[in-house]
């Protein structure tokens, strides 16, 4: 199965809901950062939530920045989201090891407590900006929050991924429900209910349900609308012009010991960690 977001509206269209299965894109990330099991489910949960975020974003130039910074040993993660669906994002740090919570893996513990931030490049003068406090780290929760305190809409976000004993990705998912302002407390109740005795996100997608199935069940009783489906995936854009950028920062002194030392510069965009080569020409010709 590729990966895909649904969009779809539920209930009379009082609520709007996304759901994502991103099992290659997760498998992929961990790949080009060669990940550990727990970095593996950060990095997921976060390139899934950003890429059903990005899917909301109206103009086609838009850019979504989805990023926490924590105290945990995992120190961060920075997503970058695309209107069309698709997603890039990278861990500080790739090689965390910690001893599972609960039976499982502790994604909360690897980076709380910390920051959430959304940064959403609209074109205009001054990109919005959203910062939460980390409630838990386990991304989920703190996006729940973050949805209710700056945007001011109540939401309940699920997301998973389940990482086989090889370290490769077994399965990945999520959903992101949003109350719309006409939404009665009488289907709110209902869709409380229907999501408390909801199984985790990985357990559904075991079960071999898709994202229709997963929203299915978060509505049942409820009329759902799919209104779209999306392809997704993860998509770098980088290029040698935009990795040259960053030796811009090079300092006279650095750029003077890398012409002495002769030897050609490799550099990694940190996003896919592909690697682009700088001979000494090229770097002489670097204006600073
Ligand atoms: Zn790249």
């Amino acid at each position: 199965m590729n990966d895909y977001i649904i969009r779809a509206t539920a209930a009379n269209d009082s609520i709007r809901a996304f759901a994502i299965t991103g099992k290659n894109m997760v498998e992929e990330a961990r790949l080009m950062h060669e990940t550990s099991p727990v970095v593996t489910a950060a990095m997921g949960r976060m390139l899934m939530a950003g890429a059903m975020m990005g899917v909301t974003l109206k103009g086609k130039d838009d850019v979504m920045t989805l990023q926490i910074q924590g105290e945990g040993p995992l120190k961060g993660i920075t997503v970058t989201s695309y209107p069309d669906g698709f997603v890039k994002g990278f861990p500080l740090v790739n090689d965390v090891i910690l001893p599972p919570k609960n039976g499982k893996l502790d994604v909360g513990g690897s980076i709380y407590p910390g920051f959430m931030r959304v940064i959403k490049d609209m074109g205009l003068k001054e990109p919005y900006v959203g910062t939460i406090e980390l409630q838990t780290g386990e991304i989920a929760e703190d996006l729940t929050y973050y949805f209710a305190t700056s945007e001011q809409i109540p939401s309940s976000v699920g997301l998973g991924v389940l990482v086989n004993k090889d370290c490769t990705v077994n399965c990945a998912g999520g959903f992101i429900i949003q109350v719309l302002p006409m939404c009665t407390d009488e289907i709110l109740d209902k869709i409380e209910e229907n999501l408390k005795n909801l199984p985790s996100v990985t357990n559904m997608l075991q079960d071999g349900m898709t994202p229709e199935d997963m929203l299915n069940k978060v509505f049942e009783g409820f009329d759902v609308d799919i209104m779209e489906k999306t392809e997704t995936g993860f998509r770098c854009d980088c290029s040698k012009e935009r990795v040259e950028r960053s030796l811009a920062s090079l300092n006279k002194k650095d750029k003077e010991e890398i012409i002495a030392d002769g030897k050609p510069v490799e550099v990694r965009c940190q996003f896919c960690n592909k690697k682009y080569e700088f001979s000494i020409d090229e770097i002489k010709k670097l204006k600073n």
